[in-house]
Formats: C-alpha cells, structure tokens, sequence
C-alpha cells in the first residue's frame, strides 16, 4: 500500500538555557527531585534530579544541564570549550547518562534518569525547573512544527516485528495465512 506523504502538527517543547544567568543556587535541580519523588514532594536529593548544574563558583562557571538519553558505554574523544574566556570541563554540556560519571542515575539503583519535562496530568503550565528559576536561567518555549505522517505501511511493519520479536517470525507468518484463507 502506498500513501501520499501527509503533513500534520507537532508541538515541540524547548528549554533555553540562558548560562550567563544562572547563579547556581541549584532550586532547579531540589524542585526537580522532589516532584518527581514517590509519592510526589515526599523527599527531595539534587542527586535524584534530571537537571544538574556543573558549578566552578572561581572560574564564575555555572551550567544547567538537562538529562538526556542513556549510553553504555563512554565515548573515547573528548572537547573542551572556552568561551568568552572561561574553560568548560569536558563533560560540561553533555546530557548523557553514562558509566563515565554519576550525574542522572538513580543513587540507589543506579538507573538512568532522564528529564521528561515534566509531563503530568494534568500537564503543567511550565516545567518545575523553569518555574523555580527566580534567575530567568531557564526559559520555556513550546512551538509548532510541520512534520511528515508516517505511511501506513511503515506502521505495519513496526507492527509486524513487534509481534515477531515476541511471537517468532514463523508464527507470525503462519497466523497471517490462517487470516488470508478466511478472507
Ligand atoms: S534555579 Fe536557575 S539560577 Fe538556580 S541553578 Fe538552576 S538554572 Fe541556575
Ligand atoms: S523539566 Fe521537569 S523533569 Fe526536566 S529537569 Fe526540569 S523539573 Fe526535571
């Protein structure tokens, strides 16, 4: 089957990360865990939050960063960023939960965190970090975007091998023929 490509609308929901305001005081990285505590608000540990802020409080350093996706491994080249004169250490912008540091894993379990912008039912107006960030560090932006639908046959195929990776291929394909004779 095939379909002609059509456009429909997204919503993209951005932060901005305003560096040069930040001062650090870590409301961000408190509100964060404790919203997102079991039950909610009953405990709150910067080390449990999906925003960390890297501090130099000397080098006049601060820099929120958000949690972002889980890698397995480290990777093997580095950079370092100066700007506007100051030296960012190596990990400074990253977002990756990985084995190479302790930021955005679960202390007890050692999971992956990752910031979920704090979807909620209902949704919030704005995100926790943004509305404790008295600084104006943070900034919420949501915007819409037009993107391409997915072709039905695209979604039949990740149907497809779905039930494959459950099922097997053979069974799969056995059941679509029972399905075929009694059409
Ligand atoms: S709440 Fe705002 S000013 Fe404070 S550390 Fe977080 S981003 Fe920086
Ligand atoms: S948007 Fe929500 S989940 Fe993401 S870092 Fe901010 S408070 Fe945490």
């Amino acid at each position: 089957m095939s379909a002609a490509k059509k456009k429909k609308t997204k919503i993209v929901k951005t932060i901005k990360i305003d560096v040069d305001k930040c001062n650090g005081c870590r409301a961000c990285e408190v509100i964060c865990s404790a919203f997102h505590a079991e039950p909610r608000y009953s405990s709150d540990n910067p080390a449990r939050s999906r925003i960390r802020v890297i501090r130099d409080p000397l080098a006049d350093i601060y820099v929120p960063v958000f949690a972002g996706e889980y890698t397995a491994s480290e990777c093997a080249g580095r950079n370092t960023y100066t700007i506007d004169g100051k030296e960012y250490e190596e990990c400074a912008f990253c977002r990756a939960s990985c084995p190479s540091r302790d930021v955005f894993k679960e202390p007890d379990s050692d999971l992956p965190l990752k910031c979920d912008l704090c979807e909620s039912d209902p949704t919030l107006e704005e995100p926790m970090c943004v509305q404790w960030c008295l600084a104006d560090a943070l900034i919420f932006e949501e915007r819409e975007e037009e993107v391409e639908e997915e072709e039905a046959v695209d979604e039949m195929d990740v149907g497809l091998e779905a039930l494959a990776n459950k099922h097997g291929w053979h069974k799969v394909a056995d059941a679509v023929a029972r399905m075929s004779k009694k059409a």
